[in-house]
């Protein structure tokens, strides 16, 4: 089938609810290829989900075969594979117990049941241009008018409050809230970070009210910014964490990590597919790789930065944001025409968010692409 008539026919079967071009086929480490043989360093990774890179050997090999021993069993059954994964996950966010998820939008809805029943309260709180996901319950703690209003009345109620402003969370936060979502970086709204003693101050808040605080680290966890966790090197503890993107090199997966005494009693939550086996095997293998080359992420992060530092960008690892306006997909664009995929965040902001394993000579490649594009 050429490309052309591969268009048509998602036009004709497929509900147009994304705008896309191109069409991607194959994928090697930080690399990718589109259907027309086009090579590209692939700054986008799959929305960071591709940390491992793409095809990763030992990621490929985990996958292939705990497929051919057990792909699916339910969780009527322990699943070969999950108890040592959540051990893991525990023990690289400093939470006590795990539960996964099929998606980050699922993960977050856990966080809100956890919170809910924790706290016997309904209500939440989240900051603006603040990302959590489409589901009915993620969506409502998701800020963007655009996306959100289409879709209420949704529960949970939440208020939402300027992301960074402690006064205006102190104004809203009171005895009815049951959790306080926030993203440590936020990935959607174009790599944007509060000052670190925000998170703090969102700490005590949530201690004073006696609400939970949820970090949403679906984008920014999982070794993404050079540690575990974004939030760990602000040195607040959260109580709930919730994980997604990079956790399973694409293999599909979401968990939230809760502190010591929060955790779902017998029938309190469930899910047929999630932390089957298939799933256990590919984050396992992930996290294999992840362990490898994390003391080299922030490295790589400041690579990026002295290359663009002309444009400002704004760095936490591997997650990069410049704000371009605009003419942020015309840039965009450019970097396709000239063999690197990046893409726009919200409110004209470029985001960069490639593979943990991208090379040092793959950033100056990419760099130096960036660079005429923005230029130009
Ligand atoms: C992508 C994202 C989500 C939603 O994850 P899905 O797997 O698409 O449901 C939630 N929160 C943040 C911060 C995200 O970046």
């Amino acid at each position: 089938m050429t490309g052309t008539d591969y268009r048509a026919l998602d036009a004709r079967y497929y509900m147009p609810a994304f705008g896309r071009e191109r069409m991607l086929v194959k994928g090697e480490g930080a690399r990718v290829w589109d259907d027309e043989g086009n090579e590209f360093i692939d700054c986008v990774a799959g929305i960071a989900v591709c940390s491992t890179g793409h095809c990763h050997p030992h990621v490929v090999e985990a996958i292939c075969r705990q497929a051919a021993r057990l792909i699916h069993c339910s969780n009527l059954y322990y699943v070969p594979g999950q108890a040592e994964l959540a051990e893991r996950l525990v023990h690289h966010t400093g939470m006590a117990k795990a539960f996964f998820s099929n998606s980050g939008a699922e993960a977050n809805e856990g966080a809100i049941k956890l919170a809910r029943l924790a706290t016997g309260r309904q209500r939440f709180v989240a900051f603006e241009h603040g990302f959590h996901g489409r589901t009915m319950g993620s969506l409502a703690v998701t800020h963007k008018p655009a996306i959100r209003e289409p879709f209420e009345p949704l529960e949970p109620r939440c208020d939402f409050v300027a992301y960074g402003d402690l006064e205006g969370l102190k104004s809203v936060i009171n005895s009815k809230t049951a959790g306080v979502f926030v993203e440590p970086v936020q990935g959607e709204a174009g790599i944007i970070t509060p000052p670190n003693e925000f998170f703090a101050g969102v700490r005590d808040l949530c201690d004073d009210a006696g609400a939970l605080m949820i970090v949403d680290e679906v984008q920014s966890g999982m070794g993404r910014t050079g540690t575990w966790l974004a939030i760990q090197q602000t040195g607040v503890s959260p109580d709930i964490v919730s994980l997604a993107k990079g956790i399973a090199s694409g293999f599909p997966m979401g968990a939230i990590v809760a502190r010591e005494g929060l955790e779902f009693t017998r029938s309190q939550h469930g899910s047929t597919f999630a932390g089957g086996p298939l799933a256990c095997a590919a984050a396992h293998a992930t996290l294999d790789v992840i362990e490898e080359v994390l003391p080299m992420v922030r490295a790589k992060g400041e690579r990026f930065r002295s290359a663009l530092s002309r444009f400002d960008p704004r760095v936490r690892g591997l997650m990069i944001g410049i704000s371009v306006g605009d003419r942020c997909g015309d840039v965009a664009a450019a970097c396709a025409a000239d063999g690197v995929l990046v893409n726009c965040a919200a409110d004209g902001n470029l985001r960069l968010v490639p593979p943990l394993v991208i090379t040092d000579e793959e950033i100056d490649r990419a760099c130096v692409v960036l660079g005429r594009a923005l230029d130009g």
